[in-house]
């Protein structure tokens, strides 16, 4: 049986080593893969359109003879070449032409052209259309399926790539590319088989639905899609049993560990609430197996998570092991280091600080520590999974507030228990709601739980949104709320992409703050600063010590000052809603009517209209995560284009999210699940390997 995955393009007609070379930049290597290589879009070329019929936007292919040809200098040099036929006449224009082409292109010359009709300023007129001459030698033939446009790349053009992809298909006649479904998912399905669907795809006949096409909505193409989708559920099922095959400590509820939870629930002046009750006890049965807990803790901004890091932390230190807390970023990581540190304060828990800006002596300090077991508990940034870092006995991970933490990085955590001959438990905790269909399709391979209640007397935000031509009133009202005794956030985005102007903006703006408002105590954070003054600033607001606090977005995640109880955000149309909704989450955590101002630069653009609505509208962070996934997409919502958490070639989670229920139940059916991650997953999955 010949396998086209090994029959190399240079078997084909035309192709050679270096036209290889250019379609290996499309990650197309054999025959199979151009297979897979799929049309964007279709055009019909199937009937000849009288000239008099074209309209503007619409495409066609017409048959006309040249009246005139002529180079025209205006703004800029264009070759205007005037056809007709027996309806009508209507303007080539070319912009870019060679001297052969307006030889070629002569008067009285017959030609087939394919285009799209624009308005110009001769009426109908098409812009560098596809056209060949009709000799009456060779008559072309009118094609009589539907022309498919490809994904191209530099050295190759639509029609060689066409050409090329039309030979791939009548491979087909000799050979089959493997099903890797099963007949009766199929039929469970209603989907066409792979061949059928593949030559479907690259030669549609004329009556093929074109709008499904463009949607990606068609069987042919939906077929390849639950493949697709599934290979991605398979491999995160390869992943995580990967993991969970390893042995992870058995962190018993011993009296010890007993003891320190109990020491650290009666110190907390609330009791948990049912949700937080719930959510612990999943993670502690976790922690009590022999077996790698994976596990996503999803709540929104306020509902309380910390607290249940730490008590899976008490559990692991009480059998006796290590715990490592990793937060986003300093201000955070530093605020759960105090928070600890008070919590545990007349406990035999021993913590140590470890943040991307501890260096030297210090740094060594640390580590030896963590290494001779001398440390319970380290709490730090992305510093904390260095290769440097050796743990004694690490027995559990907590990541916080990072949705963002990839197959990768879960893996390579992996070894980082390996000194006791451990895999670590790894206990993910979400910065923001992530839509279920998201959830369900990036994080197969970890079990979740949802805190879904917010702990009591909490007042939901009231949000407005005012134009920034309203900056001084905004003012007037932060004198009002910290006169009254309560503080304040004024939160400078991104102006531009660039971390240095947001900086600039945010010093600009505090110093207009400070002349204005002098009477009040003002600090600014950004993340320019020394990791020690960021500190210092954050530790006298936490205090109390500062009425206002002017800040980048690095207050973004976890900041907890309950006394906080406006905020006023500027440029919020440049940030997604997960972002604004987290910083928002910075007032609201007392019991106090809070208010988050989003204060936006006019004009707004109607998406970005629609979006501050949905602020406005709700403090729901799964209503909002939702809304953002329909109008960012998913990329944008995890954060995780460049991750390759969900990298999809032609799945689009928003669109084909209706197959995620059905792709888990019909994982198990698949015989051969690594043929499919092979096809599908292939590069990502080497990547995540290492
Ligand atoms: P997040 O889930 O956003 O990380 P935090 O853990 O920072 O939330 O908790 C937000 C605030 O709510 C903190 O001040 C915390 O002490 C408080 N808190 C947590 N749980 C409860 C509870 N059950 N009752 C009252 N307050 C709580
Ligand atoms: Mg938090």
């Amino acid at each position: 049986m010949t396998r086209l995955d090994e029959i190399p393009l240079t078997q084909l007609k035309g192709v050679g080593e270096k036209l290889a070379q250019t379609l290996s930049k499309l990650d197309i290597f054999s025959v199979q893969d151009l297979l897979f290589h799929l049309p964007y879009r279709y055009e019909d070329r199937t009937r000849i359109v009288p000239l008099n019929q074209f309209r503007p936007q619409m495409p066609g292919l017409f048959e006309a003879s040249i009246v005139s040809h002529r180079v025209v200098y205006g703004r800029r040099r264009s070759l205007e070449v005037i056809v007709e036929d027996s309806t009508g006449a209507v303007t080539l224009r070319f912009y870019h032409f060679s001297a052969a082409q307006t030889r070629q292109l002569e008067t009285g010359q017959s030609i087939r052209a394919f285009g799209e009709a624009r308005l110009g300023k001769n009426g109908i007129e098409f812009y560098h259309p596809e056209y060949s001459l009709i000799t009456s030698a060779d008559k072309h033939e009118i094609p009589d399926r539907l022309t498919p446009l490809y994904p191209l790349t530099e050295g190759i053009q639509q029609p060689r790539m066409r050409a090329i992809c039309q030979q791939a298909i009548q491979w087909l006649d000799r050979a089959q590319v493997n099903e890797l479904l099963p007949t009766r998912v199929l039929e469970l399905l209603q989907l066409p088989e792979l061949n059928t669907a593949l030559r479907f795809l690259h030669q549609p006949p004329t009556d093929a639905d074109q709008q499904a096409l463009l949607e990606g909505r068609h069987r042919c193409q939906q077929r390849l899609i639950v493949e697709e989708l599934l290979a991605h559920h398979l491999s995160l099922l390869k992943l995580r049993h990967s993991i969970r095959s390893h042995t992870a400590l058995a962190c018993k509820l011993s009296d010890n560990a007993l003891a320190l939870r109990q020491h650290f629930l009666e110190a907390l002046p609330f009791a948990l609430t049912s949700a937080q009750e719930r959510v612990q006890q999943e993670i502690s049965n976790d922690l009590q197996h022999p077996v790698p807990m994976l596990r996503l803790v999803q709540g929104d901004v306020g509902s309380g998570k910390t607290v249940l890091a730490a008590l899976a932390a008490l559990q692991a230190c009480g059998a006796g092991a290590q715990v490592a807390l990793m937060a986003p970023t300093e201000i955070l990581a530093e605020q759960h280091y105090q928070n600890f540190a008070a919590w545990l304060a007349d406990q035999p828990v021993r913590l140590a600080w470890l943040g991307g800006k501890t260096k030297g002596t210090q740094r060594k300090n640390v580590l030896n520590d963590v290494r001779a077991g001398d440390v319970d508990i380290v709490i730090g940034t992305h510093a904390l999974f260095q290769d440097d870092v050796i743990f004694h006995k690490l027995a559990l991970a907590i990541i916080d507030e990072q949705h963002r933490f990839g197959v990768h990085q879960r893996l390579a955590l992996k070894d980082k228990g390996r000194n006791a001959g451990l895999v670590p438990h790894q206990l993910i905790m979400t910065a923001t709601p992530i839509p279920r269909t998201l959830a369900m399709s990036a994080y197969a391979d970890l079990d979740t739980s949802v805190i879904d209640e917010l702990p009591p007397g909490r007042q939901s935000i009231e949000t407005f949104v005012i134009p920034d031509t309203r900056r001084q009133e905004m003012l007037e009202r932060v004198r009002t709320i910290c006169q009254s005794g309560d503080q304040a956030y004024w939160v400078c985005t991104l102006i531009e992409d660039s971390e240095s102007l947001q900086c600039q903006a945010a010093e600009d703006t505090a110093a207009w703050l400070s002349e204005s408002l002098s009477e009040l105590a003002i600090g600014l954070v950004h993340g320019r600063m020394k990791a020690q003054d960021k500190a210092l600033m954050m530790e006298a607001f936490v205090a109390g010590k500062l009425d206002l606090l002017v800040a980048t977005t690095v207050i973004e995640v976890g900041v907890d000052v309950p006394n906080a109880s406006l905020i006023v955000i500027e440029n919020p149309e440049r940030l997604g809603l997960a972002q604004l909704h987290q910083l928002r989450g910075r007032v609201g955590r007392g019991e106090k009517q809070s208010y988050c101002a989003l204060m936006y630069h006019p004009p707004l653009s109607v998406n970005g209209k629609a979006r501050l609505q949905v602020m406005r509208e709700s403090n729901d962070g799964f209503v909002i995560a939702e809304k953002d996934l329909e109008l960012r997409g998913p990329g944008e919502v995890l954060g995780t284009k460049q991750t390759g958490l969900v990298d999809f070639r032609i799945a689009d989670l928003q669109r084909d999210k209706h197959w995620l229920e059905q792709i888990k139940t019909i994982a198990p059916m698949i015989s051969n699940p690594q043929a499919l991650i092979d096809r599908w997953v292939g590069q990502g999955e080497k990547y995540a390997e290492v």
